[in-house]
């Protein structure tokens, strides 16, 4: 069994380290919020008192933050020095999704230390972490990949190697552009029929056995009541939220721009996206897109 350092519990990394813990792992967690710690204990992990606590003595550490600024603090803030904290030969695997720069920046450190490094950002959703049925989209040494891979089985059924460091960001910045496209269009469509009188899980199962069908509309449809365990089913509470899907959009367009790329799909997803977190609605999941289609009332 492993001692692994679990940082940043939120919805992604609350189930992740308690599958971790389920499969009988040592995981020591750390979070700015006492409360996800809480449930993290609830879930067999042990508390720390800071990050530095969480990672000592650790020979693998896994980061679950919510943007490139959350761990370069973590990793690379000087005060801190957690780097410093770990044996040389550690594991640290970033599952957060960032920018590539970032991911290639801490891996460089990280290195630097006689330390190794992947970036492993994840997909799958909320229920894919506590199911444990992640994806895992993996950058970094082929041999790093391999001996990171039966600590992702506890959490994960699909793992992959894009390539090398930060090439598991590019490969979740593509997925992501194409995720916001299809939710985007999915709200749009299912929105136009139930306008014109169809019922919205009449409609759902009908395009779903058609050539529209998609993971949004198949897995995580964005009309409520038209699945259970979806964030639709409790007012877009807890998911993706909105703000990080914008996030996710402006990496995919800070990519398209480094390599002159066309996204003008991905783009109008991001201004979609944007307008709907300028709302109010950056903090709830990123299905909750199908309001923006919804008449509202005229006021009296
Ligand atoms: P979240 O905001 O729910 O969780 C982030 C957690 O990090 C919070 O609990 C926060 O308190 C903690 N944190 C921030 N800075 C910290 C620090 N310095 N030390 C300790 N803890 C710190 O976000 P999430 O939904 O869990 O997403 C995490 C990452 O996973 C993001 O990069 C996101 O884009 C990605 N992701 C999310 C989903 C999803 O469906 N939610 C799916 C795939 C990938």
């Amino acid at each position: 069994m492993t001692r692994i350092g679990f940082i940043g519990l939120g919805n992604m990394g609350g189930p992740m380290a308690a599958n971790l813990a389920g499969a009988g792992h040592t995981v020591q967690v750390f979070d700015l919020v006492a409360q996800n710690i809480e449930r993290a204990i609830a879930a067999g992990c042990i508390a720390a008192g800071d990050a530095r606590e969480a990672v000592t003595g650790c020979e693998v550490v896994i980061s679950m933050l919510p943007a490139g600024e959350h761990v370069r603090d973590l990793w690379l803030s000087e005060g801190q020095d957690l780097l410093a904290a770990l044996p040389v030969g550690a594991l640290v695997i970033d599952c957060s999704t960032i920018d590539v720069d970032s991911a290639r920046q801490v891996g460089e450190a990280a290195r630097a230390r006689g330390l190794r490094f992947i970036d492993a950002p994840v997909s799958g959703g909320v229920a894919g972490a506590a199911a444990g049925t992640l994806t895992f989209i993996v950058g970094g040494d082929g041999a790093d990949f391999e001996s990171a891979k039966p600590l992702l089985a506890c959490m994960g059924q699909n793992l992959f190697h894009a390539g090398t460091l930060g090439a598991g960001q590019i490969a979740k910045m593509c997925n992501n552009m194409l995720l916001a496209i299809h939710m985007a269009g999915t709200a749009e469509a299912l929105a136009l029929g139930v306008k014109e009188g169809l019922d919205p899980a009449v409609l759902s199962t009908i395009m779903g056995k058609s050539s529209g069908n998609n993971w949004s509309l198949e897995r995580y449809n964005p009309w409520p009541g038209v699945m259970e365990n979806v964030p639709a089913a409790r007012n877009y509470q807890g998911g993706f939220m909105t703000r990080l899907m914008v996030k996710d959009l402006g990496l995919a367009m800070a990519l398209a721009e480094h390599g002159h790329s066309a996204v003008p799909m991905g783009a109008l997803a991001r201004n979609l996206f944007n307008l709907h977190a300028a709302q109010g609605q950056g903090g709830r999941d990123f299905s909750s897109i199908v309001e923006l289609y919804l008449d509202k009332q005229d006021p009296a």
